[in-house]
């Protein structure tokens, strides 16, 4: 009971309330790994915004304290759902969970942040090809597979709106060297997971982003900018994005990033 309550999962009086407060201007985000780092970040920006419902996806919520103590003070504007982005049957049970607390409601911005970095600073030629393919399990099939399970969401929604978050370590054009392979290599493909989905549905608006390099487990404490940096400019760049834009690249500044 305490962890339902925790996760704010749905019952009876919250999709009610959803339901009543309908009329007012309200926009869902659902995004993965939320549970620290950017998608944290993201969740307790989003939520100073009365005009914002989060849907925060993780593997395991019932560990994830700080979400838990955001959802207790978020109104039931923060429900948080469990999410693992290489295990299929946990995604189209969150889509599941998602569909009976949304209440016909769609996913105006879905976001595809849960990341690895497997391979350290391997390269071309010292990498493990198992590591290549579990980090494109993470990097590149999740965010594939959160999408064919919640596109349905999407595509309901006002915005319809997917971002995918990658790297400029992914870029060719942004020439960053021989290091960090698998890692490069998983972000190069899921930009082009990005363009295949835009060019498929021109109904909706697809990007990849990089959120730069910021200080979290994965980007470490040298990083050039605080999480809060380049969360706030992937927001500020995401909530100015046209439908013209669905298939590019960009960086948290709104700058485009060549392939
Ligand atoms: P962190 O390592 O700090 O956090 C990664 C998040 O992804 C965690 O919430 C983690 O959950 C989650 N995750 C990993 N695997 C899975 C999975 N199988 N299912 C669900 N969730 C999973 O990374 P950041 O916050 O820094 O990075 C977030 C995104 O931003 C990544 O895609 C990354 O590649 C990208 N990025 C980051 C940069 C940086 O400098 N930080 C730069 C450029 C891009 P758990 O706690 O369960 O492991």
């Amino acid at each position: 009971v305490q962890l339902d309550k925790a996760r704010n999962l749905p019952t009876s009086n919250s999709t009610s309330r959803l339901t009543t407060t309908k009329m007012a201007q309200e926009y869902v985000w659902l995004i993965t790994g939320a549970n620290r780092g950017i998608g944290l970040e993201m969740v307790k920006q989003l939520l100073q915004s009365p005009s914002n419902v989060v849907v925060a996806a993780s593997r395991n919520p019932a560990k994830a304290t700080e979400l838990q103590e955001l959802a207790e003070k978020a109104n039931g504007k923060l429900h948080l759902v469990v999410l693992d982005v290489t295990d299929k049957e946990s995604i189209n049970k969150a889509a599941k969970e998602v569909a009976g607390f949304l209440g016909g409601k769609g996913i105006d911005y879905l976001i595809n942040n849960a990341g690895v970095v497997l391979g350290g600073e391997d390269t071309a030629f010292s990498l493990d090809v198992d590591v290549l393919t579990k980090t494109f399990v993470t990097n590149v099939a999740g965010p594939a597979y959160v999408t064919q399970a919640f596109i349905g969401f999407v595509e309901k929604s006002e915005k319809k709106t997917v971002v995918n978050i990658s790297s400029t370590m992914g870029s060719i054009g942004s020439d960053f060297g021989a290091i960090g392979a698998s890692y490069a290599i998983s972000k190069a493909a899921l930009n082009m997971l990005t363009y295949k989905e835009a060019k498929e549905k021109p109904d909706i608006t697809v990007i990849s982003m990089c959120p730069g390099w910021l200080q979290t487990d994965m980007g470490g404490p040298n990083a050039s900018h605080p999480v809060s940096v380049g969360v706030e400019g992937v927001l500020k760049t995401i909530l100015s994005l046209k439908s013209e834009n669905s298939g590019q690249f960009f960086n948290f500044q709104g700058q485009h990033v060549p392939w």
